[in-house]
């Protein structure tokens, strides 16, 4: 079956996958959505035989139906290789009780590399396949770790260029240093005085600006996104989704065909969303527990049915989780609803910072503060030496307050979103309040002193690199700074 995909937002205009993917956004400023969300045409059990990239082809074939089966084949077996540190590409940890999925063992050591390492592929093979004859610049706004997954994605890929805005007093010193010491002739990072929400705002402003889009064409430069609102950084996503399952019918720790749990530690949305559409297609899964840190937008709303923005933005342990404005929230209103309603709540969300939208289905909305999160890696780890990262630690937290009041005792699986490396700090902060005041960097020799791990060879040194990119900008600046970046 082919599919088209179309904006949540409404316009009648159908595009293909792989158009979907060079857009990045819609025109009207919505997000591309399947039009309708195919169903797995393999017996579920095949799904135990497959290595990783076998899954993501039988997966993602479905979706990205104008990819031929060879472009598909070489955008995995080029995106899912050594870069990885296992050849499991996304190992299932059983732990006591719990199952963590970790997404982590990618060349920058978060989540991100999941998508992010075969969207630069798609993107490519996209661009080929509708004579885009422009350079294409990929701007991204991060919240620390998308940024450098996309720069070491796009890093000297030809006919590409990537510009990163990062808040820079909103992500981790690791975070950072990863970022700034980028290379590559055709990357750029900069700072931006103000949050994550500023930062992904003043970009998709970008997107729709039609007089700038314009001007750059004239230059030879199309705009595209490597942020979770461009369908090809969701698709990869949802392959895991099947992954962990069939490596938790493998533990002996569930039956086939029996229904699953997933606990996703929340900020954009898109993570969880790959979730809900793994179930869309034929996955048994029961619920979806959406975590959030106390940036807490998403419980409240699916608790209350309100989603409210106008309340305090406050920074915690779990940075790549500030965010107020969720946007692949948008892709779930549209298909629990239309593209009419999505379009008048995402109108009221940019007028007042608010809408409500009654939700009944598989998500449930928990989170867990900073003593909660810290409280949680202690435990863990006292009890049985695995080391969380601050993101992961905030699932489980939730997840624990889920089970106390609910009692759902189905089998679960915790996403596990970054290295505890990459939050080393506050990791260690949590294991023991003595390391209070180690270094950042020094925080990193001490993990791996502590948990008898290895320190993950892409931060190793990471201190004693060159600083590359140093520019800081306000954050009603980025329109400028694009236009003159370009120029
Ligand atoms: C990006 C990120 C998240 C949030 O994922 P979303 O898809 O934005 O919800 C959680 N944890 C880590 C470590 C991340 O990098």
């Amino acid at each position: 079956m082919n599919i088209m995909f179309r904006s949540t937002r409404g316009s009648k205009n159908y595009v293909t996958a792989s158009q979907a993917i060079v857009k990045g956004i819609a025109e009207d400023g919505g997000l591309y959505v399947p039009e309708n969300i195919p169903h797995i045409d393999f017996p579920l059990e095949e799904i135990t035989k497959w290595s990783y990239k076998e899954l993501a082809y039988n997966v993602l074939k479905l979706i990205l139906t104008d990819y031929t089966g060879d472009e598909l084949k070489y955008c995995i077996d080029s995106a899912y290789d050594e870069k990885f540190d296992t050849e499991l590409i996304a190992p299932l940890a059983s732990v006591g009780d719990n199952n963590f999925l970790e997404l982590f063992h990618g060349r920058t050591i978060a989540f991100k590399d999941m998508a992010l390492s075969i969207l630069p592929y798609l993107l490519k093979t996209a661009a080929v396949k509708n004579g885009v004859k422009e350079n294409i610049v990929i701007l991204t706004a991060t919240s620390g770790d998308t940024g450098k997954a996309a720069l070491e994605g796009f890093a000297d890929v030809e006919g590409t260029q990537i510009i990163v805005f990062f808040p820079e007093d909103g992500v981790s010193d690791v975070q950072k240093a990863q970022m700034v010491t980028q290379q590559g002739e055709n990357t750029c990072v900069v700072g931006i005085r103000g949050n994550f929400d500023d930062a992904q705002t003043a970009v998709k402003k970008i997107f729709t600006d039609n007089e700038l889009k314009a001007e750059l064409k004239e230059k030879g430069y199309v705009f595209s996104s490597a942020n979770s609102i461009n369908i090809g950084r969701l698709a990869p996503q949802i392959v895991y989704y099947f992954y962990a399952y069939a490596q938790m019918v493998k533990a002996g720790r569930l039956s086939m065909g029996d229904k699953i749990n997933f606990t996703v530690p929340t900020g954009n949305f898109g993570n969880i969303l790959a979730g809900y559409y793994a179930g869309k297609m034929g996955l048994p899964v029961n619920r979806l527990i959406c975590a959030s840190n106390d940036n807490k937008v998403l419980y409240d709303f699916f608790r209350t049915g309100k989603y409210d923005i106008n309340r305090e933005f406050t920074v915690t342990v779990s940075p790549s989780m500030d965010i107020l404005i969720s946007s692949n929230l948008e892709r779930l209103l549209y298909h629990l609803s239309n593209s009419d309603r999505t379009k008048t709540v995402m109108s009221e969300l940019s007028s007042k910072g608010s809408y409500e939208f009654g939700i009944e289905d598989e998500f449930t909305g928990e989170y867990a503060t900073i003593p909660e999160t810290f409280k949680a890696i202690h435990d863990l780890f006292a009890e049985t030496g695995y080391v969380m990262d601050t993101h992961t630690a905030v699932a489980k937290a939730s997840y624990d307050k889920y089970l106390a009041e609910t009692k759902d005792n189905t089998p679960n699986v915790i996403v596990s979103t970054a290295s505890p490396y990459k939050f080393a700090k506050d990791v260690l902060k949590a294991i023991d309040g003595k390391y209070d005041n180690v270094d950042a960097f020094k925080a990193l020799e001490v993990l791996s002193e502590v948990s008898g791990t290895e320190i993950p060879s892409p931060i190793k040194g990471i201190d004693k690199r060159e600083v590359l990119h140093k520019t800081v900008i306000d954050r009603d600046a980025l329109r400028e700074f694009v236009k003159n970046k370009l120029n």
